[in-house]
């Protein structure tokens, strides 16, 4: 049988390849070029890895999986928790190859914990809890990986990416990524799969944690390195090189939580201040050097007067004094307010990740002791979506945000109904739209609600477009006449095998990409899944959640 190397360079986008192939710099990727059809390739949105692996994964758009973001809104609760293998519905493509006869393994594919059975093997990838141990199928390929190469982790460790440098962290991230590709090669020879699925994830986590462009360019350099080493041990007969979606530099944080509280459409718990006694001493330690130099006794009895009086204040007379405040230490309010959660007695919205952009109704109808009801929650939605499109970038005048989406506006599926009600795309502007906590107090303020900063944070973010590109005999070497979509990618890899269409897909098979023949074959459609009836509850222990909620910070995915 022919074998398929489907693989991911996750993040990669044409803006950050053409450089480096026009240098000569990715002989691998141009070599895959030369002998292959390429383009971009449309994400979902929004374009995050989980979102948009699981419609790699199962052909669908999100409101059929239901995945929407790095967390899982819990149904009937206004709590989160971690995103993994068992939220996403919907049959996987390797299942569909399997029935076939061919043979499947699968490296770091993005929220495969915990590993199932496939005819073939699994290493599970990206949303892996750093402590877990049964990170494979079958459960033997660990101990086999681990004889071989010595001691294996399905991501390089949270603490490791937390407490290191930028060079060291992009050094530890090669080494991981190597070790993937030497036991993927090793596992694919030895479980005799036909076709190999892994994913570099290098190339997104260089564009996120590292400072500088050419950092960035070290680890795409890398990549097309492990790609050549994959390309020469397996020599597969076809390649579908993919991304997810691609990426961006960042020019720093549009505040959408700040802007939402002081539009009183998210109110946060009061009684902070009891709470956060070392921030507020904090704040008014800095507050009061920076504002006359008042330190020692004076300093002390002054802090102590205004942590006593300032809760038992008007709430006008607080907002007054946060401005003083705010003009020396910036943020200090935010970060007084925003550490808190919501008050779901009397928020219209809450937010989910930190940077999502994807904010959730409290529904009278859905959320426990919900204020809105179905019908005033469009009526907000239309003047939330005129308000936040009146929002310009400091930097060039330009609307931040490109389009505001109603849930319903995107998403079609029986999982529809998890799905975030407000979707905000800001994804071309170069800006992260921060939903959960406020700016860092070091961060330069443009305006009321952009801040730009210089410490060890986040560097870069993703766009809409990624890239593909299928080489190989089956494939008609060229550019591609338009873009194709992520959903695409698992209905053109059953289309090489001659396998029919699951009839629920919404990807199609790229025919205009394949040789004369291939794509003159026709296209038979089967059923695909029964419609699902419930989601299923979280596969993770309280511990595993803690550890992948960890790892994400370290990654500033999370707060
Ligand atoms: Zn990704």
């Amino acid at each position: 049988m022919k074998r398929t190397l489907l693989v991911g360079l996750d993040a990669a986008c044409w803006e950050y390849l053409n450089p480096l192939l026009q240098a000569g710099q990715l002989p691998n990727i141009q070599k895959l070029m030369d002998t292959g059809a390429w383009g971009v390739l449309n994400s979902t949105m929004p374009p995050w890895t989980p979102t948009a692996w699981s419609s790699i994964v199962t052909g669908k758009n999100p409101g059929k999986h239901g995945v929407f973001d790095m967390l899982r809104r819990e149904p009937g609760a206004n709590s989160f928790t971690m995103t993994d293998a068992l939220h996403r519905q919907g049959t996987p493509f390797w299942k569909y190859l399997n029935d076939a006869g061919v043979r499947v393994g699968l490296v770091n594919v993005p929220f495969t914990y915990p590993p199932t059975a496939v005819d073939g093997f699994l290493v599970c990838g990206f949303g892996t809890p750093g402590t877990a141990r049964d990170i494979t199928w079958p459960p033997e390929a660990l101990p086999w990986i681990e004889s071989r190469f010595g001691s294996f982790v399905a991501t390089v460790p949270a603490e490791q990416l937390r407490s290191s440098q930028p060079d060291e962290i992009l050094a530890a991230e090669m080494q991981h990524q190597a070790s993937l590709v030497e036991a993927g090669i090793e596992l694919a020879e030895r479980y005799q799969v036909d076709v190999l699925a892994i994913n570099l994830m290098l190339t997104d986590h260089a564009n996120h944690k590292m400072p500088v462009l050419e950092q960035v360019q070290k680890a795409y350099i890398q990549s097309d390195d492990d790609l050549g080493t994959l390309l020469k041990s397996w020599q597969p007969d076809n390649v579908l090189l993919i991304s997810d979606h691609g990426s961006s530099r960042l020019k720093g944080d549009f505040l959408l939580n700040v802007w939402l509280r002081e539009h009183d459409y998210c109110v946060y718990e009061d009684g902070i201040l009891s709470q956060q006694k070392s921030t507020l001493n904090w704040i008014l330690k800095e507050w009061l050097q920076d504002h006359d130099g008042r330190r020692g006794l004076i300093g002390k009895a002054l802090r102590r007067c205004i942590q006593f009086g300032l809760p038992r204040l008007p709430r006008v007379f607080q907002k007054r004094f946060w401005a003083m405040v705010e003009r020396d230490v910036p943020f200090s309010e935010s970060h007084m307010r925003l550490n808190t959660n919501p008050d779901f007695r009397r928020t219209t919205l809450f937010p989910g990740s930190l940077y999502s952009g994807l904010l959730y109704f409290n529904l009278s109808n859905r959320e426990p002791g919900g204020v809105i009801t179905p019908a005033d929650r469009n009526s907000i939605l239309s003047r939330l979506k005129a308000e936040l499109s009146m929002i310009v970038d400091p930097e060039n005048g330009k609307p931040l945000f490109t389009k505001i989406y109603g849930s319903e506006e995107i998403y079609f599926g029986p999982a529809a109904e998890h799905a975030p009600d407000l979707i905000a795309d800001a994804y071309l502007s170069h800006w992260n739209i921060r939903t959960r906590q406020p700016a860092p107090f070091r961060g330069k303020r443009h305006g009321q609600y952009f801040v730009t900063f210089d410490h060890n944070g986040d560097y870069g973010w993703h766009s809409p477009d990624g890239v593909f590109i299928f080489s190989g005999s089956a494939f008609q070497p060229g550019q591609a006449a338009s873009p194709g979509h992520v959903m695409d990618v698992p209905a053109t890899l059953l289309h090489l095998y001659d396998i029919a269409q699951p009839d629920d897909w919404d990807g199609s098979v790229q025919l205009g990409l394949f040789t004369a023949e291939l794509s003159q074959r026709p296209v038979q459609v089967q059923p695909g899944d029964e419609e699902p009836t419930a989601v299923s509850p979280s596969g993770l222990s309280s511990a595993e959640n803690e550890s992948i909620h960890s790892y994400l910070r370290a990654l500033g995915y999370l707060e």
